[in-house]
């Protein structure tokens, strides 16, 4: 098999004025589970679909799977499973209508699709909810059933849009470790996500973006060792301005949020003392995260930006 599973190289696509994807160079490997991470706007989706085809490049050079995009899509598609941001399941259709229908979309037979299908309900725990229409599924179902749907081709690589976004937490669990099971058949996952967690728990690399531009890319316990390297204490209930002043001298950095003080500390306990007996003040201590990373190289946090 090729050392890179998908690449792009130098992509550029802009709207009108606006640069989306800005310069924007990649490689996923075959069996990896590769991030894009980044808040609403940072061209998560526009990066996926420039893969699948759907978007052209004004710019650079896309490979997925050997074949050049969007020139050979087509046929890079008939690998791909996709799980896009949107569900655009049938709601009137049934689990295994729904099925059926996308399979016909890569050109398998009927006895093929209900040969597959009910391994396919198994791996996304629908066992039993075949004859029950998609609008009845609750959103973690509907989300598992999108996943089904995207083996159907038994593809190699999977582009995954913001595949938890909108669950609640013990359905988003169910799905990490449905596609780490994935993961360990040795499926590439490319796993565009503005969850912190999600990304630190799944990837093995990945790339933090801003404004369609990569701001850092690597592993994530390499980039949070690199951009924070300690512990952090989260201070709130205080002015955050004068809690700064105080224990600066005690913090490799500090950044204010909102109402709330990060504190970079090698020594989190000299925070905890000069801090000591000051009513109202709430003290977290935590290890770092990349949720630090992003707020260190952008100033601002991810979910609220
Ligand atoms: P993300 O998925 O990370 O939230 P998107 O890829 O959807 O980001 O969007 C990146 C930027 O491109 C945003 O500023 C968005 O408004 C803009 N954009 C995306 N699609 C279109 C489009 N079809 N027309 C105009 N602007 C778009
Ligand atoms: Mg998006």
């Amino acid at each position: 098999m090729s050392s890179v599973a998908l690449e792009l190289s130098d992509v550029k696509k802009s709207y009108g004025q606006k640069a989306a994807i800005n310069r924007l160079s990649f490689a996923v490997r075959p069996g990896e589970c590769f991030g894009l991470l980044g808040p609403n706007g940072a061209g998560k989706s526009t990066i996926a679909r420039m893969i699948l085809g759907m978007v052209r490049p004004d710019a650079g050079k896309i490979t997925v799977l050997g074949e050049p995009v969007p020139a050979r899509a087509r046929l890079a598609r008939m690998r791909i499973g996709v799980v896009p941001q949107f569900d655009n399941l049938e709601p009137e259709f049934t689990v295994r209508e729904n099925l059926l229908v996308f399979g016909r979309y890569f050109g398998m037979s009927e006895r093929k699709i209900k040969a597959v299908a009910p391994e396919l309900l198994d791996f996304a725990r629908l066992e039993g909810k075949a004859d029950a229409r998609v609008r009845e599924l609750s959103g973690g179902m509907k989300r598992r059933l999108t996943l089904a749907r995207a083996l159907i081709n038994d593809p190699d690589l999977l582009v995954m849009d913001e595949p938890t976004t909108g669950l609640d937490p013990h359905a988003r669990h169910l799905i990490w470790e449905r596609l780490r099971v994935l993961l360990a058949r040795g499926k590439t996952i490319l796993l565009a996500t503005h969850f912190m967690e999600e990304a630190e728990r799944l990837c093995d690399r990945l790339c933090v973006l801003e404004y369609g531009r990569k701001i850092a890319e690597g592993e994530p316990h390499i980039l949070i060792e690199r951009e924070i390297g300690c512990d952090v204490v989260e201070i709130y209930g205080g002015d955050p301005q004068e809690l700064c002043a105080l224990i600066r001298p005690h913090a490799r950095r500090v950044e204010i949020s909102g109402e709330t003080l990060f504190c970079y500390a090698p020594h989190p306990d000299q925070v905890s003392a000069k801090l000591h007996g000051r009513p109202g003040l709430r003290l977290l201590q935590r290890p770092p995260n990349l949720e630090d990373v992003f707020l260190r190289l952008t100033g601002r946090e991810m979910e609220d930006a």
